[in-house]
């Protein structure tokens, strides 16, 4: 906290879309005075002895704040480097990822009143990078599950579960066939479990979660989902698409220290630079960022002004959610409702 009152937070803009929805974000934080400065780095990777590595300012940046704001980052596909998001997660040990995902009021699809959270292994699984070609035509990928990994991010679930009195939390798995990797995450899952007699626990296999999912939500409303890092990322498109999309779902990457907030979806190349991007998703992304800093009564009035916007009519939404509205204007339109 600065002598002015305000807070800094670390700016990631980001790639394609991302410096479309982040001018929305500064603009809407501007016209609702919260007491945020956001500082922008530059993340823009460098390749050292053949590792990806962050900008030295920008990890000083997010070690200082402690808290950053993140645009998508676009991974090109068969280049030199790790993806930046992986490496971000890495560099400051974001282990859990946290997507919550609300239906919005006005806004109708096939599914009402959905209402889910799941927690993402942020660190390891099939996304550990470790790959190698056998021979040409035969590659290896390796799904790496470690104790300390799963337990911590299962931990993160049980206390979330009990923050946001909803005292269930359900691992989604496949032990049934990798049994020994997700039977890791599962056996380490019931021995956290033994510490928080007051939260139940159950489990069920991904194909089924995917079907009763999307055949009813409801039975979701209150239950923390927790599960391995491919899952995760897999089903919370899958809990985006329930809703209206991935213009709408935010997300937070928690660490012991640091905590990285983004929203859900990538860098849009399809539609950057047209105006045409939908900043919900990182707009709730922010509101998730005041809470998690204590600024409630900001969140509030930011996420009650962006969802009034969304269901005030298809001119006031973006193409995404079947709308006629820029980025712009619809920005404008949730700042005339702060
Ligand atoms: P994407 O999420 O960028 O886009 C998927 C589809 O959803 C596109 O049709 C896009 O136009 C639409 N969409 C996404 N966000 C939107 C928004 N806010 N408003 C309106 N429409 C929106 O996924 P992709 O095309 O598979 O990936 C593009 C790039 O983003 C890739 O380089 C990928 O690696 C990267 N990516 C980054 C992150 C991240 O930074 N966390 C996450 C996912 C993908």
């Amino acid at each position: 906290k600065k002598a002015n009152g305000n807070y800094t937070v670390t700016l990631i803009e980001g790639d394609g879309i991302g410096v479309e929805i982040s001018q929305s974000v500064k603009d809407i934080f501007a016209a609702a005075k919260a007491p945020i400065d956001f500082e922008p780095v530059d993340v823009t990777p460098l390749l050292i002895d053949g590792k990806t590595t962050l900008p030295q300012e920008a990890v000083d940046s997010v070690n200082r704040n402690l808290v950053a704001l993140k645009g998508p980052l676009a991974t090109p596909v068969g280049k030199g480097h790790t993806s930046m998001n992986l490496t971000l997660r890495r560099t400051f040990n974001l282990f859990a990822n946290v997507r919550p995902c609300k239906s919005v009021v006005g806004y109708d699809t096939p599914y009402k009143n959905v209402d889910t959270v799941l927690i993402r292994e942020n660190t390891e699984g099939e996304y550990s990078g470790i790959e190698h070609t056998i021979v040409p035509g035969v590659v290896q990928s390796i799904k790496l599950i470690t104790q300390p990994a799963s337990e911590r991010v299962i931990r993160y679930a049980f206390e979330y579960a009990k923050s946001i009195n909803k005292p269930h939390v359900r691992v989604v798995h496949k032990a049934s066939i990798m049994k020994l990797s997700d039977g890791l995450f599962v056996s380490t899952a019931r021995e956290v479990a033994k510490e928080y007699p007051d939260v139940k626990l159950d489990f069920e296999l991904l194909d089924n979660t995917c079907l009763r999912l999307t055949a009813d939500p409801d039975d979701y409303k209150n239950v923390v989902m927790v599960m391995p890092n491919l899952y995760g990322d897999i089903l919370s498109d899958l809990s985006s698409g329930l809703i209206g999309g991935l213009g709408l779902t935010p997300s937070g990457n928690m660490g012991n220290k640091v905590s990285i907030f983004e929203a859900v979806h990538g860098s849009a190349p399809d539609i950057a630079g047209k105006g045409l991007a939908n900043p919900t998703a990182l707009l709730l992304s922010s509101c998730m960022m005041l809470r998690h800093m204590s600024l409630n009564t900001e969140a509030d009035k930011i996420e009650k002004a962006v969802l009034d916007t969304i269901a005030s009519g298809p001119e006031n939404r973006t193409k995404d959610l079947y709308g006629s509205s820029s980025t712009q204007h619809f920005t404008e339109q949730i700042i005339s409702r702060l």
